[in-house]
């Protein structure tokens, strides 16, 4: 197996505990402080992304998001955290507190920001783009490329040693919300490469890309050709049902669900990912048999 580029600055292995303040068949993988300047899934991706773009002498990193974007900024971050530039390409989104906020931030990170209103005027922006800033590393949005997605190969390879380790028993499925899928394929794959037969369940939360099982599946195959391993052929499901009004819109289960786990287990969720989640896992969960781990992919820094 090959061993890509990383530049290490993610707090790991993050803690898994249980909640059984919920169901006594639950657990949680909390990943809300994977690094300081920005917790949740993101920095998982961005060690290996970095590594990528170091390795190939890159000097700044173009990427995409809606103007409220955790990726955007999180990418700002550490992109000058090790010494890169950062440019981000911001579609738009209906404008509230949250977004005015993580706006302001990102203004504050250092990156280059153009805000190119939709997915269509950025496209046709690119070629400008990519002379202006002279190259630079493309990362799509969501930091979910093929080697981002080693960031949660790698996550779940930490998982699996916590399970030998008797942190948890070996859950039968993994929840996790479903942004841009490279969460779920990072899982999937690292997990049967640990060994274990453990099924995932992304949550679809976001219809403004084209997500399903073949879709994940075909970045699972992207990042096992990069480490030169066997890609499996299944062992995801997309769970739909609970997208609501459409990415970024509250919905009441998310909403109950929320409530439920902070009353329960003083947990946070957010309503655009994890609310989602948790309310489709607590749905299932009675049909479900054997351990259940919620992966919790929020920022809590
Ligand atoms: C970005 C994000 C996700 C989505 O992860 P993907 O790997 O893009 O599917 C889930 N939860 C939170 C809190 C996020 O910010």
């Amino acid at each position: 197996m090959n061993d890509p580029p990383r530049v290490r600055f993610c707090d790991l292995p993050t803690p898994v505990r249980s909640l059984h303040g919920l169901s006594d068949r639950l657990w949680m993988k909390d990943d809300s402080h994977t690094a300081s300047l920005w917790g949740g899934n993101k920095p998982r991706k961005l060690e290996f992304v970095i590594g990528d773009a170091l390795a190939r002498g890159k000097r700044a990193i173009l990427t995409f998001g809606a103007l409220g974007t955790n990726h955007g900024l999180a990418t700002a971050l550490y992109a000058r955290e090790n010494g890169l530039a950062c440019v981000l390409c911001l579609v738009d989104q209906p404008v509230d507190d949250h977004v005015r906020a993580q706006l302001e931030r990102i203004g504050d990170s250092g990156a280059i920001v153009y805000r190119t209103g939709t997915f269509r005027r950025t496209a046709l922006r690119m070629p400008w783009l990519l002379a202006r800033h002279r190259l630079p590393y493309v990362l799509p949005a969501g930091g979910s490329s093929p080697v981002g997605v080693l960031g949660f190969v790698a996550a779940a390879r930490e998982l699996a040693q916590q399970v030998r380790a008797g942190e948890l028993p070996e859950p039968s499925e993994v929840w996790c919300a479903l942004g841009t899928g490279g969460t779920a394929a990072g899982l999937l794959l690292g997990l049967r490469l640990e060994g274990l037969q453990t099924e995932i369940k992304a949550v679809h939360v976001n219809d403004q890309l084209e997500l399903s099982e073949a879709t994940i599946l075909k970045l699972v195959r992207k990042a096992a050709a990069k480490l030169e391993v066997e890609a499996p052929a299944d062992g995801v499901e997309v769970v739909h049902g609970y997208l609501g009004g459409g990415y970024g819109h509250a919905t009441p289960a998310g909403t109950a669900a929320l409530e439920r786990a902070r009353d329960a287990e003083g947990l946070k969720l957010d309503p655009v990912y994890t609310s989602k989640t948790m309310a489709a896992l607590l749905d299932r969960l009675p049909s479900t048999g054997g351990p259940v781990l919620y992966w919790h992919t929020y920022n809590g820094v």
